[in-house]
């Protein structure tokens, strides 16, 4: 085999991971782009909404092939992340890279079997392998590294002697400096707080409301997407000490009449959701700017009852 050390790729090359389910080819494949890579499990979940279909594995290769000759052509950098354990699933891959003049590179993933059949007690159930599939993959993977050579690959490297860890952190990197705005870009100012208590697939729905004084003086933002939406306020000194946090509207847990504006805590996702979806209509931490706080009610209650004492005598 050879000895070459592979810190960095070179850039019309293929490289084809090999090694059985469980040996942490994802977990590489993902150190690069994710355009890069062409995952046969991702395409198996395209083709048939599961990942673990083993029933979609001839659509999903087909796929990847058409993908790959469309990659190959434009003389592109790709990885493929298949357990490509048999000569015949490797074969078109070393093909495809030939017909357009790029490096195959195979990539061992030689982790040991019974770390393999480890990592499928974690995984979804629809995911995990059979025990003697995966010592057979094995198996094939350790016989398969005497023929590579002679199959086309330029190169074979084991995947212990990459250097990912660097390109991997420097790509999060850089998209982290991006929002904040460290780049020489605008980056994502005030949005990097919503980001980071909603997560960033809520970005695009976010809009800030200038102007309105929903929240008594307090930024307000809606969350709008056709017919349904949420409001929420920023509130810049939630506990005194000056921390930020959003509150969302909801209904005033004291009177179905009353016009004011109720507010909760909203501390993720989660949150947003169950106040679209009315549960949390009667959460303790609701306040509503004419009745106050929901747990004000055992208070009122209580006058109430005493106003009737008087009344009654
Ligand atoms: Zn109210």
């Amino acid at each position: 085999m050879t000895e070459l050390i592979y810190p960095q790729m070179p850039e019309r090359s293929l490289v084809v991971l090999i090694g059985p389910s469980g040996s942490g080819k994802s977990t590489i494949a993902r150190t690069w782009p994710a355009s890069q890579v062409l995952s046969l499990d991702a395409l198996r979940e395209v083709v048939s909404d599961d990942a673990g279909d083993q029933t979609a594995t001839g659509d999903a290769v087909a796929a990847l092939h058409l993908l790959l000759e469309a990659r190959m052509r434009r003389r592109l950098f790709t990885v493929v992340d298949a357990t490509n354990v048999t000569r015949s699933a490797r074969e078109p891959l070393i093909a495809a890279a030939k017909r357009h003049d790029m490096l195959p590179i195979a990539v061992m993933v030689a982790t040991p079997g019974s770390v393999c059949i480890e990592r499928q007690g974690p995984r979804p159930a629809n995911r995990t392998v059979p025990e003697d599939v995966v010592i057979k993959q094995h198996k094939d993977m350790v016989d398969s590294h005497r023929t590579l050579k002679a199959e086309g690959f330029s190169e074979i490297v084991f995947s212990d002697s990459l250097y990912r860890l660097l390109p991997f952190l420097e790509r999060l990197s850089e998209t982290r400096q991006a929002d904040l705005g460290l780049d020489g870009s605008a980056g994502l100012g005030d949005l990097n707080l919503v980001s980071r208590v909603f997560g960033a697939e809520i970005l695009p729905l976010w809009q800030w409301k200038p102007g309105s004084n929903v929240a008594d003086g307090d930024r307000v933002a809606e969350i709008r997407l056709g017919q349904q939406y949420l409001t929420l306020a920023l509130r810049t000194d939630v506990d005194g000490e000056g921390d930020v946090g959003f509150d969302v509207m909801v209904p005033c847990p004291h009177d179905d009449e009353c016009t004011s504006r109720a507010w909760v805590p909203a501390y993720s996702v989660t949150c947003l959701f169950r106040a679209l979806n009315g549960d949390l209509d009667d959460d303790e931490d609701i306040v509503c700017t004419a009745h106050g706080p929901k747990n004000g009610d055992e208070q009122d209650d209580d006058l109430e009852a005493q106003d009737l004492e008087v009344i009654h005598g």
